[in-house]
């Protein structure tokens, strides 16, 4: 792994350099940016180039041209995820939060002197994933770490940071990847059949991972895709709802993007539609629905989508997709 295997993001990488060979590097970042575009790996890349013994002695500008080694003791423990002092924080719990205690811990450890980094490194996964106890617990430590320590906050969703987090620290903004270079990787990684990578590269939205999901679903995507494009969308749902929580945000997601074309078939051409194989029923559909009732019903399931999390039951959440559903599919009145 190296700055160069981090793909599409050449604005981010270079001011991340230019920090390391001028020895500016902040005591918080927050890199911001869709899923799946590769700020965690420029996270522990940069942790890695903060720690790397093969730059030990060297200047600053040649340690950042050189990059991390990879081989050093540091980098390889840094690779498979096993550094003692390099930290990583994720959202724990059905509601998916960081919460007080786990950010009281890692304060606590980096409190410590290192076991054997120069640079203890905290990468939190999910700054918006932080409740607000945490986040309040965190604001002194953003602002003056101890002198070894860094702080890496990860975020999709800017939005929903706490101002008081985001001002603290230096945001570094990261892009969408394009269609096109999804479509390389997924064809270059062998991660679906070279067939179906145009379409998954157009319904991933720029992000890789996203892309690396469908890929694995692509099958039952194309079923549910299917169904949803079919003459008679509202008789199939008894069955095709699923219960299970995860499969739920599957389905939303998918059902989401389904109506997102239908909206924007009846405004313009084929070029614009991530479901290009579906044209066909995508403008029959237009036509039926209307672009309002499109958007609408679009809105009303990224609400449920938005509270997913907070629904105990996965079945109460079922039902509110079918009310939701049946309600699009009727005839117009
Ligand atoms: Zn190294």
């Amino acid at each position: 792994m190296a700055w160069s295997e981090i793909l599409g993001q050449s604005f981010a990488l270079r001011i991340l350099r230019t920090h390391l060979s001028k020895e500016r590097v902040a005591p918080a970042y927050l890199f911001a940016g869709p899923e799946g575009v590769g700020k965690r790996l420029a996270a522990f890349e940069l942790a890695k180039a903060l720690n790397c013994e093969q730059s030990d002695g060297l200047p600053a500008e040649a340690s950042a041209q050189a990059g991390p080694c990879d081989r050093c003791a540091s980098c390889s423990r840094i690779l498979r995820r096993m550094h003692p002092d390099v930290h990583l924080v994720s959202p724990q719990g059905a509601i998916e939060t960081i919460r007080i205690d786990e950010i009281r811990h890692i304060l606590g450890r980096i409190a410590l002197r290192p076991f054997m980094a120069r640079a203890q490194v905290v990468i939190l996964d999910g700054a918006d994933r932080l409740t607000e106890e945490a986040a309040n617990s965190l604001l002194k430590s953003l602002e003056e770490p101890p002198a070894s320590a860094r702080f890496i906050l990860l975020t999709s969703q800017p939005s929903d940071c706490l101002p008081t987090i985001v001002s603290r620290c230096q945001t570094i903004r990261f892009q969408r990847l394009s269609t096109e270079m999804i479509q390389r990787l997924l064809v270059s990684q062998q991660l679906c059949a070279a067939e179906a990578a145009p379409s998954i590269s157009r319904l991933a939205q720029g992000s890789l991972s996203r892309a690396r999901r469908l890929a694995e679903e692509w099958p039952a995507y194309q079923q549910m895709t299917a169904h949803l494009g079919a003459e008679q969308a509202a008789r199939w749902l008894e069955w095709a709802i699923p219960n299970d929580r995860q499969e739920q945000a599957q389905w939303l997601a998918g059902s989401i993007a389904w109506l997102r074309d239908v909206a924007v078939a009846s405004a313009s051409d084929d070029t614009l539609l991530a479901h290009a194989d579906a044209s066909s029923s995508i403008r029959r559909q237009a036509g039926e629905l209307g672009r309002d009732r499109c958007v609408d019903a679009a809105l009303q399931l990224i609400e449920v989508w938005g509270s997913l999390e907070q629904l105990v039951s996965p079945r109460l959440v079922g039902s509110l997709l079918r009310e939701q559903w049946l309600e699009l599919t009727q005839p117009a009145r």
